[in-house]
């Protein structure tokens, strides 16, 4: 490693490694810690919004992902009652971005990608098996407290960036709130190979699916279909919504085959809606999950962690080259990305919720009714997906001074 104090940046999921992308090719010398001994390899966020795909595009890894993922340039908001189908195009946002598309595909792609291409550049290091438990700072640098098989150590920084998701050692070590709440029910998630594009008439690979009963949410991924449903909040076992005979009931409600299915990975997980009270103190700073968690409704958490990322990166590589004043760049990228998760972030995912799990049929209709309208009408249309694409959310981020 250059004799400049690294940037050490605790955890390697999205935010973390595209970060440490970032500052690497700059050429400001970065140490990622990751406390698993491999990257982790869990079926979570497998959407990759337009200005995500712009950000990793500008770092050289859009191709490589999307030659392996599945291009969605349209999505639908279905009514199961009615058969009523909204679809929403994306090529009416072709004029305003160079890729007018979701891209589908695992997030553990992503890490593993950038993990191989960091794999021997002069100004990044990663170590498997090492835990940031603590630190302490002063004026000039952090003093980063590790544990790892060989016992603890301390590492000098000049930064260090909490990237270490939704429990963040780095966040409750600062003493930063993680304010918001925790939705009672839990969301309940099954794969299936069964291909579902032969038995559902024109389905996109991702799909709202409202119903009075049971909503869900149908999506592919480049490995498999994937279905998430809500659980009863009353349920005193949630654990046997991951049973067998549970699963393959609620997928024969969605189509009712014969056979089972085949469930190639199922979870159940609790919900939040929380943003940190600060994403910086002092030489610490947060990114992705260790400072905003939301529902997964839009699919915008890590993409809204990697914007984070990119945000911080230029500000951290302008204050290591002494061009910006550390504290007023790192006021601004709160400002900018904090007050972004709270205005944007927050209010969408939660409305999309609401939206999907109303029982009421008279809203249940006029929502279905309100989508086919705005997806009939191009300039609707262009303006519904400019803000579920999120690239109304940053370009508004990048205006706040
Ligand atoms: C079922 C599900 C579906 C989702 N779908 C979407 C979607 O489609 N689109 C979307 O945008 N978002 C989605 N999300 C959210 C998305 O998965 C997260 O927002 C994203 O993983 C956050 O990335 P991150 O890098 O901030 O944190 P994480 O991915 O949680 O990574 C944190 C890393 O830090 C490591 N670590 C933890 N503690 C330490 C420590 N003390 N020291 C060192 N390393 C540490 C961990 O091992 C891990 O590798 C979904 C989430 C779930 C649960």
């Amino acid at each position: 490693m250059p004799v400049q104090d690294p940037v050490v940046i605790a955890g390697c999921g999205p935010a973390g490694a595209v970060l440490a992308l970032h500052l690497a090719h700059q050429g400001t010398p970065v140490l990622m810690l990751e406390r698993e001994p491999a990257l982790p390899i869990d079926l979570r966020a497998s959407t990759f919004h337009p200005p995500t795909l712009e950000m990793l595009n500008d770092l050289g890894v859009a191709a490589p992902m999307i030659a392996k993922g599945l291009i969605v340039d349209r999505y639908q908001y279905r009514d199961r009652r009615t058969g009523e189908v909204a679809e929403f195009d994306m090529s009416v946002i072709a004029d305003e971005t160079l890729f007018p598309f979701r891209l589908q595909l695992e997030q553990y792609e992503l890490t593993q990608l950038i993990a191989r291409v960091l794999q021997g550049h002069a100004d990044a290091e990663l170590r498997y098996s090492h835990e940031v438990t603590g630190f302490r700072q002063d004026s000039q640098a952090v003093t980063v407290r590790v544990e790892s098989p060989s016992g603890t150590e301390e590492i000098r920084a000049s930064y260090l960036i909490g990237a270490d998701g939704a429990s963040s050692r780095v966040r409750k070590a600062a003493g930063i709130e993680f304010a918001g709440f925790t939705y009672r029910e839990k969301f309940l998630v099954a794969s299936t190979e069964f291909p579902l594009e032969e038995v559902f008439d024109n389905l996109s690979y991702v799909n709202y699916i409202a119903d009075p009963e049971e909503w869900c949410v149908v999506l592919r991924t480049d490995k498999a279909w994937r279905v998430l449903w809500p659980t009863d909040p009353d349920c005193p076992d949630p654990s046997a919504y991951l049973s067998d005979a549970h699963l393959q009931e609620r997928l024969r409600r969605l189509h009712d085959r014969n056979g089972d299915y085949d469930i190639r990975h199922r979870c159940i997980y609790d919900v939040h809606q929380r943003v940190a009270e600060t994403y910086c103190k002092g030489r610490v700073a947060l990114v992705g999950d260790a400072c905003h968690i939301n529902n997964p409704l839009g699919g915008m958490g890590m993409n809204g962690g990697i914007h984070d990322a990119v945000n911080l990166g230029a500000k951290l590589t302008d204050i290591l080259r002494g061009r910006a004043d550390p504290q007023q760049a790192l006021a601004l990228y709160d400002r900018q990305r904090r007050g972004l998760a709270v205005r944007f972030i927050q209010q969408h995912t939660i409305a999309n919720k609401a939206l999907m799990e109303s029982t009421d049929p008279n809203v249940q209709r006029n929502r279905q009714r309100t989508l086919m309208e705005k997806a009939a009408d191009p300039v609707k249309a262009k303006s519904f997906i400019m803000e579920r694409a999120m690239i109304n959310s940053v370009r508004e981020s990048c205006a706040v001074a």
